[in-house]
C-alpha cells in the first residue's frame, strides 16, 4: 500500500495521516465544502473535494470516496470510525474497485452490524449475552408481550443501532407503546432500519470493553480492557485503562471471550468487543464495534501498540508480530472527550466560532484534535473537538495530569464542556473508581455548574488592561501620549463587562510607566503593570512582583479570557441599554440549529403547558421543543423538513381567548 484515502474528517482524519506518514504512505483526503479550511486537509499530500456539507452527499456516498481514490491512484481506504466505517457496502465497493479496505470483511461487517445477529453468533460461541427477546417478528404485540415475559425494566435498541441512538429505557407496561414508536422512528431515521431488539435493562453496569487484533493468518489476540463508564444519553465521555473494577482474573476472563467472539466469526483487523459488567462480576456480551474506536488511544497508551500501523499491516496480508503472552500493560491511561456541547442545556451540541484555541501538549499528554487553531464549529458533524489523553505510571497521577491539561486548554469562543469534565474528574467517586453507566445522572447535582476556579473580577481586569494596551499598540499619533492620559489623574476610566448576567465594572487610572491602578467594583484598588501584550497572551505583574498570564481574545464586543483554572467569557455592555429587545410571550424557539423533524400541533389547537410541539434534530439527537404555558397555538412558523437556526421563532402560543395582535 502506497497511498490511503482517509474517509473520514477532523480529529480521526489527522490521526491515520500521522501513522501513514510515519509508515512513508501518502495520504488522500476527502473533504465536504465544509471542511475546505480544515487542518486535516491541508495536511493530507493530497485532498479532493467530494461536496456539500451534508454528510449524505459528502462523507456518506461511497461512489463518490471510491471515484477520489480512483483518480488519486489510492490504493487503500480507511474509513476512521462513524460514517461509512461499518457499513459493508463500502467494503464491498472496495473490494469490487481492487482498493484494499482497512478493516474486517463485508461479510463479517454485515452480520456484526446487526446486533441480533451479533448476538446469537456470540451465544452460540459460549459467550454470555443479556437475555432478551431477538426474533424476527417486529409487530408491536410481540415485542410488547416479550418486554412483559422479560421483565421490566428493559431496553429497546435498534438492531442497527449505535452512538446510543434509538435505545429507550422502558420501565412499565404503560411506557411501552411510545417508547416503541419512538425508537423506531429514531432508528429508522439514523440506520434506515427499524429493527428492534429488547434486552433485560442491566442496572448499575460498567460499561468494559476489550480490543481485539486479528490476521489473516489465524493469529488473534485482545488488547485489554477499556472502562468506558462515564456516559451521557449512552455516549462515552471518559474512558480508561486499566478499568479500575477488572482483576487480573476477571481480564483473563474476559480477555478469553473476546477471543472467542472473535475467532467466532474469523475476524481480521482491529475490532471492540463490547461488554456490561453488573455489579455482582458477571458480563455479558453488547456488541462488536468492526472499526477502530473513538478511545482507542488510551489502549495504544498502555501497550505502546499503534493500532493504526497494525490495521494497515494486517490489511496488507502481514502477520501480527506478538502473540498474546508478549502483551502486557504498562501504566494508566485516560482519556476525555471534549466536545461542542453545553452540560448546562442537557449536553446540547453548540456552534459557533472557535475564537482562540491552544492545547498544553507535554509529557504524558496527547491531544488528538481536528482543531489547531480560530476555526468554525458547524452543526453538521459530530460535536466533538478533541481527544485528551493522558498516560502516566498510575490512574491517580493520570487523572491528574488530565485535570491539569484540561485547565490549560484554550476553547474559547463556544461553549464547552471542558469545565464539565474537569468536575468529573475531580469528583470522589471518580477518584475512587467507583463509576457505572449512570454516574452522570447519580452525581448531577455534584457536577451542575460550578465556579470555574477563575474569578470574574480578575478576568475583567484583564479584559481591561488588555483593552487598554491594545488602544496603546494602535494609536498611530502621539505614541508618547498614553491612552487614557488625563490631566486630572484621579478621574478613571471604566469598563462594565456582563459575565453570564452579573455586571462587573473595572475602573483603572493610568499612573505612567506602564503602571495601572485598577479597581474593581468597590474594591480596593490594586497596581499592576503589563510586562507583555502580545495577542493574546497577556503577561500582568503586580505590586508584589507575581507575575500571571492571561489569554484574552476580543471578538466585537466579547472578551474571551482564559486563565490558570478556566475561562470566562465577558460582554462589553453597552452605553446604552438596548431598548428592542423584548420577550415575545408564548414564543417557543429552536434551542440549537437543525432539522424540524416533525410538527405536532396546528395553528388554532389548544396546548397544555409541557406538550411537545415541534420535534427537532440536530447531529446526533432528537430534541422535544414544548409548549411553557397553556394556551392556543397562534402562529405556527415552520414544517417539516425546513432547517431552523438556534433562537429561531418556530411556535407562538397565546392564552386561551387572547388573540395574538390585542
Ligand atoms: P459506540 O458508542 O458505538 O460504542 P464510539 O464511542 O466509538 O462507539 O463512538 C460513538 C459513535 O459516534 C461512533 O460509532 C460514530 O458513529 C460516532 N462518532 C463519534 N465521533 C465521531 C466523529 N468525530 N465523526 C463521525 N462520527 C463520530
Ligand atoms: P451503541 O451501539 O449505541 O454503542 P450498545 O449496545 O453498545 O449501543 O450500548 C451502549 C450503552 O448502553 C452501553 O455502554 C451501556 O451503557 C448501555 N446498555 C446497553 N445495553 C444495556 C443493558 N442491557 N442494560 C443496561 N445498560 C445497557
Ligand atoms: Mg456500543
Amino acid at each position: 500500500m502506497q497511498r490511503i484515502l482517509i474517509a473520514n474528517r477532523g480529529e480521526i482524519a489527522r490521526r491515520i495521516q500521522r501513522t501513514c506518514r510515519r509508515m512513508g504512505i501518502d495520504t488522500v483526503a476527502v473533504f465536504s465544502d465544509a471542511d475546505a479550511d480544515a487542518p486535516f486537509v491541508r495536511e493530507a499530500d493530497i485532498a479532493v473535494r467530494i461536496g456539500p456539507p451534508a454528510a449524505a452527499q459528502s462523507y456518506l456516498d461511497i461512489d463518490k470516496i471510491i471515484d477520489a481514490a480512483r483518480r488519486t491512484g489510492a490504493d487503500g481506504i480507511h474509513p476512521g470510525y462513524g460514517f461509512l466505517a461499518e457499513n459493508p457496502a463500502l467494503a464491498t465497493a472496495c473490494a469490487d474497485a481492487g482498493i484494499t479496505f482497512i478493516g474486517p470483511s463485508a461479510n463479517v461487517i454485515a452480520s456484526l452490524g446487526s446486533k441480533r445477529e451479533a448476538k446469537r453468533l456470540v451465544s452460540g460461541a459460549g459467550v454470555p449475552v443479556v437475555p432478551g427477546y431477538n426474533g424476527d417478528d417486529q409487530s408491536p404485540d410481540t415485542l410488547a408481550r416479550e418486554a412483559k415475559a422479560i421483565g421490566f425494566p428493559v431496553l429497546l435498541k435498534a438492531s442497527a443501532g449505535g452512538g446510543g441512538k434509538g435505545m429507550r429505557i422502558v420501565a412499565s407496561e404503560d411506557e411501552l407503546p411510545a417508547a416503541i414508536e419512538a425508537a423506531k422512528r429514531e432508528a429508522m431515521g439514523a440506520f434506515g432500519d427499524d429493527t428492534m431488539l429488547i434486552e433485560k435493562y442491566v442496572e448499575r453496569p460498567r460499561h468494559v470493553e476489550l480490543q481485539i487484533l486479528g490476521d489473516s493468518h489465524g493469529n488473534l489476540v485482545h488488547l485489554f480492557e477499556r472502562e468506558c463508564s462515564v456516559q451521557r444519553r449512552h455516549q462515552k465521555i471518559i474512558e480508561e485503562t486499566p478499568s479500575p473494577a477488572v482483576s487480573p482474573e476477571l481480564r483473563q476472563k474476559m480477555g478469553e471471550a473476546a477471543v472467542a467472539v472473535g475467532k467466532a466469526v474469523g475476524y481480521q483487523n482491529a475490532g471492540t468487543v463490547e461488554f456490561i459488567l453488573a455489579p455482582n462480576g458477571e458480563f455479558y456480551f453488547l456488541e462488536v464495534n468492526t472499526r477502530l474506536q473513538v478511545e482507542h488511544p488510551v489502549t495504544e497508551c498502555v501497550t505502546g501498540i499503534d493500532l493504526v500501523r497494525e490495521q494497515i499491516r494486517v490489511a496488507r496480508g502481514e502477520r501480527l508480530d506478538f502473540q498474546q503472552t508478549d502483551l502486557t500493560m504498562t501504566g494508566a491511561a485516560i482519556e476525555a472527550r471534549l466536545y461542542a456541547e453545553d452540560p448546562d442545556n442537557g449536553f446540547l451540541p453548540t456552534s459557533g466560532r472557535i475564537v482562540d484555541w491552544s492545547a498544553p501538549e507535554g509529557d504524558g499528554v496527547r491531544f488528538d484534535t481536528g482543531v489547531t487553531g480560530p476555526c468554525d464549529v458547524g452543526i453538521h458533524y459530530d460535536p466533538m473537538l478533541a481527544k485528551v489523553v493522558c498516560f502516566a505510571a498510575t490512574r491517580a497521577e493520570a487523572v491528574d495530569l488530565l485535570i491539569h491539561t484540561l485547565r490549560r486548554t484554550v476553547v474559547s469562543g463556544i461553549t464547552t464542556n471542558r469545565d464539565y469534565l474537569v468536575r468529573v474528574l475531580r469528583h470522589a467517586a471518580f477518584r475512587s473508581g467507583e463509576v457505572d453507566t449512570h454516574f452522570i445522572d447519580t452525581h448531577s447535582d455534584a457536577l451542575a455548574a460550578g465556579a470555574t476556579g477563575l474569578s470574574v473580577a480578575d478576568a475583567a481586569v484583564a479584559a481591561a488592561i488588555a483593552d487598554h494596551e491594545q488602544r496603546r499598540g494602535s494609536q498611530a499619533v502621539l505614541p508618547t501620549m498614553e491612552p487614557g492620559f488625563r490631566n486630572n489623574p484621579a478621574v478613571d476610566q471604566r469598563v462594565e463587562y456582563d459575565a453570564g448576567g452579573t455586571a462587573t465594572a473595572v475602573s483603572y487610572a493610568n499612573q505612567g510607566g506602564g503602571r495601572l491602578r485598577v479597581r474593581v467594583d468597590d474594591g480596593e484598588p490594586v497596581v499592576f503593570s503589563a510586562v507583555s501584550w502580545a495577542a493574546p497572551t497577556l503577561v500582568l505583574e503586580n505590586a508584589d512582583g507575581t507575575r500571571t498570564t492571561w489569554r484574552v481574545t476580543r471578538a466585537g464586543d466579547r472578551r474571551f479570557v482564559h486563565g490558570l483554572g478556566g475561562g470566562v467569557t465577558l460582554v462589553e455592555a453597552p452605553r446604552f441599554p438596548d431598548a428592542g429587545a423584548e420577550d415575545l410571550a408564548g414564543a417557543c424557539t429552536a434551542p440549537m440549529p437543525g432539522a424540524v423533524v416533525t410538527v405536532l400541533v396546528g395553528e388554532g389547537d389548544s396546548v397544555k403547558a409541557g406538550d411537545t410541539l415541534v420535534i427537532l434534530e440536530a447531529m446526533k439527537m432528537e430534541h422535544q421543543v414544548k409548549a411553557s404555558e397553556d394556551g392556543v397555538v397562534a402562529q405556527l412558523l415552520v414544517e417539516a423538513g425546513q432547517q431552523v437556526d438556534g433562537d429561531q421563532l418556530l411556535v407562538v402560543v397565546t392564552p386561551d381567548g387572547e388573540n395574538q395582535d390585542e
